[in-house]
């Protein structure tokens, strides 16, 4: 489907394939290997003179095609890869791409920091670290020796906005590939390969996954970007199940109905905490004092639900009051149907040093949201019964 529809419209049709029964979404295929009427067939596809089925670690598999489809579609890139995980695509990404050295923007998940701070570095490839306060230090940083440069908007857990744009123009000049995680974001709110990004990664285990009950990840971008990535994924088995490839189209069809809810939902609840006497900060791109509103404004069409607030309370009251929370359950995830709450401190950035914490303005007083389906009110009603208590 190559019309120019709507991005709801492409979350339902995208990449459908109806099989031979009429079914009006992809069937199943969960066959390892397929097979062929003769050898000419088989060496036909195995030597790429024809599109076929092949073997389903290849993604040679027409579920996994058909939600390949869809993914690409949905972020206006040429082409798509699924992963098993959000980690196997971005590291299958790094691994094909960088051989000199990446430079890292802003806070990241941890499972990003680790990879690159650790296993990339094992492999003789250098990681740069650069905070949103020490961005006029970029062009200087890209003239060493990088070739790939990665970053979330909004970041984990200030919600803080990078400029998409202007960061890839920069990058461009000094040959470097752009790299944006765009979990945070879905493509409801915004589309970095719009902006000048060259790949977009998805752990798609959050927000187009969309039930906390799926693990997964995406690449998106040219086939030219995501060529030297297919035989990282092959020969590394981060192949997306079967299975899993159905059960994240199934998802992908409600992601827009779920995301622009969850926007609305947070957008209140952020309104509400930014006039609450015990907050002391709110961090949501939405809210007009936040101080990269202007920029989420031009490159986001929505602002997402997450959102993460300082209590104005000690790190003791602040468990207290996490703890005190009832519909709002403990867990690090984000983007499912239950609403969330978790302490940056005790998971996302647990075990960084004291120092680091300082330096990232990460406090024990930091709490961050994930915002479910539940109803709204339900939501500031159970915020206001736990604050009540600190
Ligand atoms: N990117 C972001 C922003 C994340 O929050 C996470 C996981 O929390 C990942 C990537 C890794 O995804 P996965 O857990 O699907 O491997």
């Amino acid at each position: 489907m190559k019309t120019k529809t709507g991005l709801s419209t492409q979350c339902v049709h995208s990449g459908e394939f109806h099989g031979s029964e009429g079914s009006p979404h992809t069937p199943i295929f969960n066959s390892t290997t397929f097979q062929f009427s003769s050898t000419k067939a088989l060496l036909d596809v195995v030597e790429g003179r024809k599109q076929g089925n092949l073997y389903t670690r290849y993604g040679m598999n027409p579920t996994i095609r058909s939600l390949e489809t869809k993914l690409a579609e949905i972020e206006k890139a040429e082409s798509a890869m699924a992963f098993c995980s959000g980690m196997a695509a971005e590291s299958a990404f790094i691994l094909a791409h960088c051989r000199k050295g990446i430079l890292c923007i802003g806070d990241a998940y941890g499972g990003t920091m680790e990879f690159l701070g650790q296993q990339l570095k094992s492999l003789n490839i250098p990681a740069f670290f650069l905070l949103n306060t020490e961005i006029d230090k970029l062009p200087s940083l890209l003239s060493r020796k990088i070739d790939v440069v990665f970053f979330e908007t909004p970041t984990n857990p200030k919600l803080e906005i990078f400029d998409i744009k202007a960061i890839s123009k920069i990058a461009h000049k000094h040959r470097a590939v752009v790299c944006v995680d765009n979990t945070f974001a879905t493509p409801v709110n915004q589309n970095p390969l719009l902006l000048g990004a060259d790949v977009v990664v998805h752990s798609a285990t959050k927000y187009l996954g969309g039930h906390s009950d799926i693990t997964a990840g995406a690449l998106m971008g040219s086939k030219k970007i995501l060529e030297p990535v297919l035989s990282w994924r092959k020969n590394l088995g981060q192949m997306i199940a079967p299975e899993v490839a159905s059960l994240l189209m199934r998802s992908i069809r409600s992601l827009s109905l779920r995301v622009n809810r969850q926007n609305e939902s947070a957008l209140k609840i952020a309104e509400w905490l930014n006039k609450h006497p015990k907050i002391k900060i709110v961090y949501y791109p939405g809210l007009p004092n936040y101080p990269y509103h202007k920029l989420a404004r031009k490159q986001m069409a929505g602002f997402g639900g997450m959102l993460t607030i300082e209590v104005n309370k000690d790190a003791k009251s602040t468990v207290k009051f996490v703890d005190r929370l009832k519909l709002f359950k403990i867990a690090p995830s984000l983007g499912g149907p239950e609403s969330l709450v978790t302490q940056p401190v005790t998971t996302t950035h647990h075990g960084l040093s004291a120092r680091e914490l300082k330096r990232r303005g990460i406090t024990g007083s930091m709490v961050r949201f994930s915002i479910g389906f539940e109803d709204t009110k339900d939501l500031i009603a159970d915020l206001e019964q736990a604050l009540s208590k600190i």
